[in-house]
């Protein structure tokens, strides 16, 4: 049997995955298993910051593999207490939790914020956390339950309590919440990702920060997919001039390998004690070797290089026939077009050109190290397809 046909019968069938075995790659350059090349603008789902086999990032993991590839939070290692220094000191904030996806990261984000508020009035009175409609947050229970679309609360109940839904674009709804007295925080995405590349606007971000400052509510930024780098700074937060009390992270925090970052800010450092937390994999040294590698790189250069490619990207497909509307942030792009995102994406693979969806949007997150005359060529072929 081949890739394809073993996939079917023996992979748990959750994914209907594009018809194509990928064997390797170079940068935003990737292959498939007849040697067929493709340009990659989905960078393994915003994760390859630096595409496929990045030298510098091969050589930090391979180094660290050598030596000790794990050996539990029982003990001290050094490549997870350098990335969290790193990490505090490029963003401000105080202290760490590391596990190793997105949804771990918000789980535990979750977790300070309940406990932040017990720890603060003695009991469950103020357990309830704001979260946005259309938003999303994982894949576990508690994370379903804290994504805004209705979509992900079925088949899988009893889900978890406590999460209450605000509009994105109306901070009267989150107000009205808060104003109930029982919640703890406010949980945003700055660009709702998979919920269509959404990004809130800079009069909604201020409001939701004036209510969570009135109300006393912790403010969470889920940074799994706007983090590290994609939006043109090194997190999206930084760009809506306000200071988060938690930050999660993860996707291309690892540069491909597995790795999630729960930031803390000040009010919370130290709500996490010994015991009421944990992960066995959670900072493994071979994954944050690799994650000091790509966030130390993201400096002030190579960020105003991500604002410049997107800026060419939206130059290029402006007034393209066919389509309505461009959304998102940085390298993190959202088409809104005649044609289904999924025929696009579909025709496009056909061309030799990775993309993304998002609901009804074709969504671009490519390595951001892509050259100009890779996005060159994808953007024509991209132009050619959209037209109807
Ligand atoms: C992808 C994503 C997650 C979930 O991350 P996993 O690593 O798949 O668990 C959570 N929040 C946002 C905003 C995401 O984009």
């Amino acid at each position: 049997m081949n890739t394809k046909e073993l996939d079917k019968k023996y992979i748990a069938g959750t994914y209907s995955r594009a018809d194509v075995v990928f064997v390797s790659g170079k940068g935003a350059k990737l292959y498939d298993e007849n040697g067929r090349e493709y340009i990659d603008l989905g960078a393994g789902i915003a994760v390859n910051v630096f595409g496929c086999a990045d030298e510098q990032w091969i050589n930090a993991v391979t180094k660290q593999l050598h030596k000790l590839q794990h050996i539990s939070n029982l003990y001290y290692t050094e490549p997870c207490v350098k990335l969290a220094e790193l990490l505090c000191e490029k963003t401000g904030m105080k202290k760490v939790f590391f596990g190793n996806s997105g949804a771990e990261a918000n789980e535990c984000a979750i977790k300070v914020c309940r406990k932040w508020a017990y720890d603060k009035y003695g009991d469950y009175s103020h357990s309830n956390i704001i979260t946005l409609k259309n938003s999303f947050h994982g894949r576990t229970i508690t994370t379903l339950a804290a994504t805004g679309q209705d979509s992900f609360h079925t088949m899988f109940g009893p889900f978890t309590e406590g999460f209450v839904y605000a509009s994105a674009q109306d901070p009267g709804e989150a107000r009205a919440l808060a104003e109930k007295g029982n919640c703890c925080a406010i949980m945003i995405e700055l660009v709702q990702g998979e919920g269509g590349v959404i990004k809130l606007s800079q009069e909604y971000v201020n409001e939701l920060v004036n209510i969570a400052k009135e109300h006393n509510l912790l403010i969470v930024v889920d940074e799994v997919q706007t983090g590290n780098g994609r939006t043109g700074t090194l997190y999206a937060y930084m760009q809506y001039g306000f200071m988060p009390d938690v930050v999660t992270t993860a996707k291309g925090l690892g540069g491909g390998l597995p790795l999630g970052a729960c930031m803390l800010g000040e009010k919370v450092k130290d709500t996490l004690t010994p015991g009421s937390h944990g992960s066995t994999f959670g900072g493994n040294p071979v994954s944050c070797a690799g994650a000091i590698s790509i966030i130390s790189r993201l400096d002030d250069k190579l960020l105003s290089q991500v604002t410049e490619k997107a800026d060419y990207i939206l130059s290029q497909l402006n007034g393209t026939p066919g389509l309505k509307s461009i959304s998102g942030l940085g390298l993190m792009i959202g088409l809104d077009c005649e044609k289904s995102s999924g025929e696009i994406a579909a025709e496009l693979l056909k061309r030799g050109v990775i993309v993304l969806t998002a609901h009804e949007k074709v969504r671009l997150v490519p390595p951001l190290n892509i050259t100009m005359e890779e996005l060159e060529k994808a953007v024509s072929v991209i132009k050619e397809v959209i037209n109807p």
